[in-house]
């Protein structure tokens, strides 16, 4: 499978007010689009030229190509940023990981303010994940291009893009408003539902020999 640079799964403007069109103009139209190329480029003629962007992203980190990571693994984050978001008007979280918010963070209030204390407190630029580790969700950033799926046993489930591209048009420098307003209107809380639900279901499954 060749890579390529794939939809947003919205309407560039479904998530107005809160996400300007212009901003994914940019964000996704130039921010994200530069990485994939960035990266076709450079696996062309490789032995990763056909490979998974999961793949890549780890390849390229146990190798030490460090450009290559960076390039791929900002392109599976912001894969995975789009599939976090949802037009206005989602429903909360319901099922499952409704009832494990509640029981790690104590509800949904909670995880919110756990959630936007973390991304407002990283420094510069990164990542503000939801992540399912250890048998329990926690709230975590990684720094620039790094991502959950280097990490031994952390499984994503929902992510904030911290970089200024991600709002700055939308709210200058004013992170935490961003934050408020991701939280309060574009987390697309059914697809994070169903990955989450996806990871319970795979810990059930016996181990294969
Ligand atoms: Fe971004």
């Amino acid at each position: 499978m060749s890579l390529n640079l794939s939809p947003l799964p919205f309407d560039r403007s479904a998530l107005e007010p809160h996400m300007s069109a212009r901003t994914l103009d940019f964000h996704h139209g130039k921010h994200h689009k530069a990485y994939v190329d960035y990266t076709i480029a450079a696996i062309k003629g490789t032995p990763l030229e056909y490979s998974n962007l999961d793949v890549i992203v780890k390849t390229s980190k146990e190798s030490g190509d460090k450009r290559l990571f960076n390039n791929s693994a900002q392109a599976w984050n912001h894969d995975f940023f789009w599939q976090s978001l949802a037009p206005i008007g989602g429903p909360g979280p319901t099922g499952k990981l409704a009832h494990w918010l509640m029981r790690d963070f104590g509800g949904i209030d909670q995880f919110e303010q756990a959630f936007k204390k973390e991304a407002v407190g990283h420094f510069a630029s990164g990542w503000a994940w939801l992540i399912y580790e250890g048998g329990k969700l926690q709230v975590t950033s990684y720094h620039d291009a790094d991502t959950p799926i280097v990490h031994d046993g952390v499984v994503p489930i929902l992510t904030a893009d911290l970089w200024e591209h991600a709002y700055y048009l939308d709210y200058q420098n004013a992170r935490a408003s961003f934050l408020d307003a991701f939280l309060s209107h574009l987390v697309g809380w059914r697809a994070a539902g169903e990955r989450f639900e996806r990871v319970l279901l795979r810990e059930r499954e016996p181990p294969r020999s």
